[in-house]
């Protein structure tokens, strides 16, 4: 294989390599911030269940100030019905007795109901907290494994940076100045495999004369449609090993 074509083959595979690991760098601070939405999430459950719950409370509390409002009337209407001098007046006093009376039941049946479902808030808030703490754990996970990521993408850039220089330095500076031409238009690929007599990027079919030269794999072939720099896999050769290579390019958008 022409030794320029041999390198430029590798220098894309390092190229969208590195495109990769910046493309996931740059998507750290969206994936943080989804971390952050669901302590959000939880957080904001628990409060929510803590309101209602101290809402409960507190229609009991007012409820409760009702009751003594109606037991002081109930204890006023009994001091009263000992000091009541015509039969009018007893049964005037009953009345209010019982009224009194229907008022404190009405009132003890919401308290009673109030408190029945205040266990099921308390309950709710309980299962919010544990909640949270799970999420708060989980996250944590996944923002080391983030953080992890992260510092193993970032090493691999240098890495590839370091490799890069010392393969471009290699090629033959006309060559490397089609590659970068190409790669600045064509969205970082510039190199791709001809395949059956079509570019495998493009998908616009080879002129045949300029296939049986790709074939060869000795020349710097551009293909007319994309401007790729071709290269061919012959079939002897598509191990899985070298499928793996081809998908460099291959994978690329059109
Ligand atoms: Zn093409």
């Amino acid at each position: 294989m022409n030794a320029d074509l041999e390198r430029l083959i590798a220098l894309q595979r390092l190229d969208t390599a590195a495109h990769d690991a910046e493309r996931r760098v740059a998507e750290a601070p969206e994936r943080e911030k989804a971390l952050d939405l669901r302590l959000e999430r939880a957080r904001q459950a628990v409060a929510a269940a803590k309101e209602t719950l101290a809402a409960n409370q507190s229609s009991r509390r007012e409820i409760e100030k009702d009751v003594a409002v109606h037991q002081g009337r109930l204890s006023k209407f009994r001091e009263q019905a000992m000091a009541v001098k015509t039969n009018q007046e007893y049964h005037a006093i009953q009345h209010e007795i019982a009224f009194a009376q229907t008022e404190i039941k009405t009132r003890e049946d919401q308290i009673l109901e109030l408190m029945v479902h205040a266990d099921e808030l308390t309950a709710d808030v309980k299962r919010a907290d544990a909640a949270h703490v799970t999420e708060q754990k989980a996250v944590e996970g996944d923002r080391k494994a983030l953080s992890a990521e992260l510092d193993e993408l970032k090493s691999a850039v240098t890495r590839i940076a370091a490799e890069r220089q010392a393969l471009v330095a290699g090629i033959t500076p006309q060559v490397m100045a089609i590659f970068e031409l190409v790669a600045k238009r064509r969205n970082g690929v510039a190199v791709a495999e001809a395949r059956d007599g079509i570019c495998t990027i493009c998908h616009v079919r080879i002129r045949p004369q300029v296939f049986n030269t790709v074939r060869r794999n000795d020349e710097i072939m551009q293909c007319d449609h994309c401007q790729r720099i071709l290269f061919y896999v012959p079939p002897a050769a598509a191990s899985p090993e070298n499928a793996g290579n081809n998908s460099t390019a291959g994978s690329a958008a059109r």
